[in-house]
């Protein structure tokens, strides 16, 4: 009985004061809410890069999950695809196989954007520049080219500046590392997210993703700024979870959403079918999670706003 939304109702007691149901009632509550939910977007385009150069904390399934979830509110999303391995791209049950012309081609041979975006089957508001295993020599070949560090840059402001559609947000998948990929999404990017998993070395290595963003700042891009941070693979029946969510909230209490993404077999099963969670089970707790996350993302942008000012989301506040 790890999920609530694998709960079975076999346990010989009442289950009305165990904490299994509190955390049910509290999820059903929580759906609730979302069915009722209205965003009110800026109207401006978000560029979000989603980056840690530490693997498997959850870049990937944050980007698409999230991706899916602004667009089930209504948002136009554009999800840029930067791993060689693809995983974003098949989440979203988008073809990347090798021929298939893909984002390595706008970075290393000046492709529009226009052209390698795909949508998603599910939904006409998700976009996807596909990765293929292509991109795995781009890091090589870039070294080599001119403005090397504003390729992807120089592709989005173009794509975005010949939309016949409005776009609400670009979010940006990132290898684990912080080579000249990586360095071209914090070019091309407003905003920082990094998902954080809720472990031992959780707070390792921040330091030097976040010098090497002071590095971008200062020589690349001065509008780049760390906007949100999200807590991944939470479990909150463990003490460790619960002391690194205190940690990172004590050091980023403006950063961190209020909203925890809990470790969820859903989630992790949800690729496999490319699909992501809101598609695969959008009842479900890590889904609800990532409605909620995306629902906040909308939200803190018009609380930024004066101009938007009370035109956020019509919800009540949540706590994680
Ligand atoms: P990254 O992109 O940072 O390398 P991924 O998003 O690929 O990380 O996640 C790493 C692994 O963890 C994947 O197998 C993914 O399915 C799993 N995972 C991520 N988030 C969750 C979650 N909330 N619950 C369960 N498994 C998760
Ligand atoms: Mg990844």
């Amino acid at each position: 009985m790890k999920h609530p939304e694998n709960a079975e109702s076999s346990a010989p007691f009442s289950l009305d004061d165990t904490p299994l149901a509190r955390e049910l009632a509290d999820l059903t509550a929580r759906r609730r809410i979302l069915e009722d939910v209205t965003v009110q977007l800026s109207g401006r385009t978000r560029v979000i890069t989603v980056s840690n150069q530490k693997g498997g904390v959850g870049k990937t399934t944050t980007t698409v999950n999230l991706a899916a979830a602004l667009a089930s509110v209504g948002a136009r999303v554009l999800v840029v695809d930067l791993d060689p391995q693809g995983n974003a791209s098949t989440a979203l049950g988008v073809p990347h196989t090798a021929e298939i012309p893909s984002i390595y081609d706008v970075l290393i041979d000046d492709f529009p954007l226009a052209d390698i975006i795909q949508t998603s089957p599910e939904s006409p508001n998700l976009l996807c520049a596909p990765s293929t295993i292509h991109l795995a020599g781009a890091e090589i070949e870039l070294v080599s080219q001119v403005a090397r560090e504003h390729r992807l840059r120089t592709a989005v402001d173009e794509y975005l500046a010949n939309l016949d559609e409005r776009l609400d947000f670009v979010l940006i998948d990132c290898p684990p590392s912080l080579g000249l990929l990586t360095i071209n999404a914090f070019a091309a990017a407003h905003e920082l997210l990094i998902p954080i998993q809720c472990e031992y070395y959780a707070l390792e290595g921040l330091s030097q993703l976040l010098g090497t963003v002071g590095m971008i700042q200062k020589h690349l891009n001065p509008t780049l700024r760390l906007s949100t941070i999200v807590l991944t693979m939470y479990d909150g029946r463990t003490r460790l979870a619960q002391q690194v969510a205190e940690e990172v909230r004590q050091h980023f209490p403006k950063e961190v959403l209020g909203t925890v993404i809990p470790r969820s077999v859903r989630v992790s099963e949800a690729p496999s079918f490319g699909q992501t969670v809101i598609a695969y089970d959008g009842q479900s707790a890590g889904a609800v999670a990532y409605r909620e996350a995306a629902v906040e993302i909308v939200r803190r942008e018009n609380a930024d706003t004066a101009a938007n000012a009370g035109a956020g989301v019509a919800v009540k506040e949540e706590g994680p």
